[in-house]
């Protein structure tokens, strides 16, 4: 009998030298990718092959955030959320030292909580953070403040995230739902 494969999407690309496969966040389908001389029997084996990446990804993809809907809501919930977080990063960019309080918007976002653009110095949160306690989403401010001080997520970012919210990592955890 052969290997049980995952349903898989293909597409089928000119100019492509590998396989590439991915793991939709929208419905945790997956989609493959390959140039026309690739026979399907190898795509197949190549999905097979996967089956653990696959399982791990979907689990990962599983603790983020659903994307809201467009419209009222959303909207309700984008002004609920802005006059939460206002106060939050005025208090933190004081405490950290980042004044003037950097520029912030809140927009859906699927794949992460916040973003920090280190050159204009804004933060984007994701609107889902509306339907997080203060708690988490205080971490979030203080993460994407942080990268106003380092750049990245290494031991110097640690430090910065260790100094101002000893608690990071176990407040991390829930937001990531672990
Ligand atoms: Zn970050």
């Amino acid at each position: 009998m052969p290997p049980e494969t995952t349903p898989y999407a293909l597409v089928r690309r000119k100019g492509m030298k590998n396989l590439r496969i991915r793991v939709r966040p929208a419905d945790g389908g997956v989609a493959v990718s390959a140039p026309h001389w690739v026979p399907k029997r190898t795509i197949d084996d190549f999905v097979a092959g996967r089956s653990e990446w696959i399982a791990r990804e979907r689990a990962r993809l599983a603790t983020l955030p659903p994307p809201l809907e467009a419209g009222p809501e959303a909207e309700a919930l984008r002004a609920e959320l802005r006059a939460r977080v206002a106060p939050m990063l005025a208090r933190w960019a004081e405490r950290m030292d980042l004044l003037p309080v950097p520029p912030f918007i809140v927009r859906r976002m699927t794949t992460r909580w916040g973003t920090c653009n280190v050159r204009t110095r804004r933060i984007t949160f994701a609107l889902e953070l509306a339907r997080k306690d203060d708690e988490k989403l205080e971490y979030v401010v203080v993460h994407e403040l942080a990268h106003l001080i380092e750049a990245g997520h290494g031991p110097r970012f640690h430090a910065v995230m260790d100094a101002h919210l000893p608690d990071w990592k176990r407040i991390r955890r829930k937001l990531n739902g672990r």
